[in-house]
Order: structure tokens, then sequence, then C-alpha cells
């Protein structure tokens, strides 16, 4: 008799009898990891509900919901992203994750944002930064990196002196799956690299067609340059910014 093991869509593992290969890979190994994504509180198509049933589904293993915020709406939805996600957890495989994106905010409120979000009790806050398909306002890329954001989502026009404080302050680059943005992949993962900044990959999803597997990912961040040996470091800084928040 054989069990499958968690991992779903194309990472599936058996274990036979004696020999568990199951047992050797812990959790949020080989699976995806997706920490930017939108429900219908902002500009996503989905209830949060909807949303992490629909990750499950698409093979994942652990969610951020990170809807769009400024000071207009953080204590309206980050509170009831802590709801869905406490009430959904008891019921779903899925580490569910609430968090904030602080959108198009002047850089000089970027910090309060993020503090907000913070003890509203977002896990993980990313920052909306400088992306090529945006008129994203100059400065908000220093000002995500400096605010104590955990991911700088989508820096397309990330200089190489901001790339080298995001590696100081410990504050990931996004490489993404997303339309428009995705363009200047290659630019991000380069500066990254040069500077040793830390890299996640994220989808920013606002519907289920944006959903990807891993395998996908993998091909997204060899697209960008990324060499085969970094991508399991760019999946494990994920994993590590899961357990992160398990541990807070
Ligand atoms: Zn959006
Ligand atoms: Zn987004």
């Amino acid at each position: 008799m054989s069990n499958i093991c968690i991992f779903r869509g194309e990472n599936q593992f058996y274990s036979h009898g004696v020999f568990d290969i199951c047992s050797m890979f812990p959790a949020y190994y080989n699976v995806m990891i997706d920490l930017h994504t939108h429900t219908l509180f902002s500009d996503g198509v989905l209830l949060p509900s909807e949303l992490v049933q629909r990750a499950y589904h698409a093979g994942y293993k652990a969610i951020a919901l990170t809807d769009h915020m400024d000071m207009s709406n953080v204590d309206f939805i980050v509170p009831r992203l802590v709801k869905a996600a406490a009430e959904l957890s008891g019921y779903s495989p899925l580490t569910i994750i609430p968090g904030a994106e602080i959108t198009h905010v002047p850089p000089d409120l970027i910090g309060k944002l993020v503090a907000d979000a913070r003890d509203l009790g977002a896990g993980i806050v990313v920052v909306h930064g400088e992306t090529i398909a945006e008129p994203v306002i100059p400065g908000t890329n220093r000002a995500g990196i400096e605010s104590g954001a955990d991911i700088l989502s989508h820096p397309g026009l990330i200089s190489i002196e901001d790339a080298a404080l995001a590696a100081e302050k410990g504050v990931a680059l996004e490489i993404t799956a997303r339309k428009g943005h995705s363009l200047s992949n290659g630019h991000v993962a380069k500066v990254a690299m040069m500077t040793g900044a830390s890299m996640v990959i994220n989808t920013d999803s606002h519907g289920p067609e944006d959903l990807i597997s891993r395998t996908r990912a993998a091909i997204i961040l060899r697209a960008a340059g990324v060499p085969e040996e970094s991508i399991e470091t760019i999946f494990s800084n994920s994993r590590k910014l899961v357990e992160r928040v398990g541990r807070s």
C-alpha cells in the first residue's frame, strides 16, 4: 500500500512500506509558497475563502493574502484578513497568512502604514515597489526598504544602491509572475545577485488563473537569469518568511 504525501500538483511523492520518502521532506519543501495575492477586499476577484481553496487545489502549501492598502482602509482590511486566515486555518492544510500590500502611498507615509498593518496583525507586509507598469512615486523603493517591510514587490526600477540597502536590511526583492511587472524581472534579479539582496517569487494573483505551480515559478526564475543553483535558495527564502511568521 502506498500513501500520497501532502505535496500536490507536479510535486507528488509516494511512500511505500519501509522506505518512506514522504518523511524525508519536511513541510514546505517542493511546494508552492506565494506571499503576494489579492482578494476582493481590494482588486482581486475572489473571497479569501475561495482564493485559499483554489490555491490548495493548485498545489500550494502556503499563501499570504496581501490586499492593496493605504491610510483609508488598512484598519478595515487587515482585521478581516486576520479573521479569515484564523478561521480557515482550522479547515485547510494550507498555511494562510494575513498580510498587506502598502500601495501608492507617499514615501514619507510608508513606514507608519507598515507599522499600522503589523499592529493590526499582518504577518507579511509587502510594499508595492517602483514597477515599470504603473506611475509609482519615485522614492517608494527606498522608503519600502527602510520601512521594515518583508518584501518589496516588483521593484522594476530599483537602483544598485537601494538593492544593497535591501540586502543590509533583510528585505526581499520580488521576482513576479504578474504580467507587466514581470518585464523587469531580469533587472531585479541582476541587481539582487550583484548586491546579495535576497529574492522571493510571487504571483501577485488577482484571480484564480494567476496561481502557478512551483515548476512554473522555477521557469520564471530561470528566465530572469537566476542560475540553477540559486533557485532553491529563492524558494527557501519564502519558506523562511513563513516560518518566521509562525514563530511570531
Ligand atoms: Zn492589484
Ligand atoms: Zn499586488
